[in-house]
């Protein structure tokens, strides 16, 4: 299938997202939970040559009850890990208010599935200078995850990378349905990168790696990966959570997958 558009790969201090023959790696935990959590998992994500660390400070989660995640004191710890681990980092951004200090303090900002349809909120990241990564929305058509790019970019920023993180169907086995085929049809009608969520994309452990490896088959430009070293105590989606070693292992074969050393 070839491209109606030319890729738009995007250059982050030299690391090429977009770029086909070379699959970009983002994991992290759902949540920067303490200093030392988030330290110890970027230093080892580096060693495993992950290239960007993720780590959720404002979490937007469905109960007002459940852990909302530390905020502005995350967002300082991620920061830390990042510099001190030589990674660059990911975090959601909810509101309008924190645009400037996350576009300070982060490398890309993500906007999270749940607000893919605030248009003033993506009106207003169209005036940063960061990549943005924009999560397809719960129940986004592909057209309508489209056109909230479209509203990132009208502002000026057109650094734009699209992430599948899968749509509520009927479907009772997984939490939600991942839908690879957005992957080939975003990159032919857009030329943006697309990274995989495999994580929130089934909610399922024991899915991920199959998902992934389906993921980079298909041409997607990198994964999004959710780590944690104890996802049985993880305050937010340990479900779905690798350990460290099943994410050693995986990353291992998806190495080989890609031909990388
Ligand atoms: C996340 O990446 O932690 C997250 C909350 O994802 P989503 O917006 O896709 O649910
Ligand atoms: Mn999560």
């Amino acid at each position: 299938m070839s491209n109606l558009t030319d890729n738009k790969v995007i250059d982050l201090g030299g690391l090429r997202i977009g770029d086909d023959k070379h699959p970009i790696f983002i994991a992290g935990p759902c949540s920067v939970e303490s200093e030392e959590h988030i330290l110890k998992a970027a230093f080892f994500l580096k060693k495993l040559g992950v290239h960007v660390l993720r780590g959720g400070c404002f979490k937007p989660r469905t109960s007002p009850y459940d852990f909302q995640g530390l905020g502005l004191e995350g967002i300082k710890y991620l920061k830390q890990a990042g510099e001190k681990a030589k990674l660059p980092i990911i975090t959601e951004v909810m509101e309008e208010k924190y645009i400037d200090v996350v576009s300070e303090c982060t490398d890309i900002i993500q906007i999270g599935s749940r607000n893919m349809y605030n248009y003033p909120l993506l009106k207003a990241l169209g005036h940063t200078k960061n990549p943005i990564m924009l999560k397809r929305g719960l129940s986004a058509t592909v057209k309508e995850w489209i056109m909230a790019a479209e509203y990132i970019a009208m502002g000026g920023n057109d650094k734009i990378i699209m992430c599948e993180r899968g749509i509520r169907t009927f479907n009772d086995y997984t939490r939600n349905t991942l839908d690879l085929a957005a992957v080939s049809i975003i990159k032919r009608e857009t030329g943006r990168p697309v990274i995989v969520d495999p994580s929130h994309g089934t909610g399922r452990r024991e899915l991920v790696g199959p998902m992934s490896k389906a993921a980079l088959a298909c041409g997607a430009s990198g994964l999004m990966i959710e780590v944690h070293e104890e996802p049985a105590h993880a305050l937010s989606d340990g479900n779905q959570s690798l350990d460290f070693p099943q994410f050693e292992k995986l990353i291992m074969e998806l190495r080989s997958i890609v031909n990388e050393p």
